[in-house]
């Protein structure tokens, strides 16, 4: 998918509708055509970048910050009482439009939701520092070779 196949491209080139909540230079947010709630917007960068591992750090900044005011927003103009930030990277992990998101739910007090998490959880301590290193490492070596 390219930015010209990209229906969340076609939405920030004004080719295809959408209830618009916030727009600012770099970022768009609008209501998802289909919501786990009343309320729910995606939140994209203008610029077609697939998923967060691509996203360009001077990005974040707009995005959580477009994040954070409709946050606010669904507080106040919709009276949530709290709200669920949610972002999927791959198919693996449930991302079916390949333009990164986020997504802002707007939840009430015994709204119902669940997400059905089940716990896999560690063996040892052992086992649980193993996987934090495997991180870890990674990371480290990025730092170290900047
Ligand atoms: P994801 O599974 O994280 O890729 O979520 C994609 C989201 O995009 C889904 O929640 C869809 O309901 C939403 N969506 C798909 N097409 C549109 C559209 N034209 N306008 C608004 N939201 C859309
Ligand atoms: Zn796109």
């Amino acid at each position: 998918m390219n930015s010209s196949t990209c229906i969340f491209c076609s939405i920030v080139r004004g080719d295809i509708p959408a209830s618009v909540v916030y727009e600012d230079e770099q970022v768009l947010a609008f209501l998802d055509i289909d919501p786990i709630q009343k309320g729910h917007v995606l939140v994209i960068p203008k610029l077609h970048v697939t998923n967060l591992l691509d996203v360009p750090e001077a990005l974040y900044g707009p995005l959580f910050r477009a994040a954070q005011r409709v946050a606010r927003a669904q507080k106040k103009g919709l009276g949530a009482d709290g709200v669920n930030l949610l972002q999927n990277n791959g198919s693996a992990a449930g991302q079916v439009i390949d333009h990164v998101h986020l997504h802002l739910i707007p939840r009430y007090e015994g709204d119902g939701l669940h997400w059905s998490w089940q716990s896999d959880g560690y063996e040892s301590r052992a086992e649980s520092q193993e996987t934090a290193d495997k991180i870890k490492k990674v990371i480290d070596e990025w730092i170290a070779y900047r």
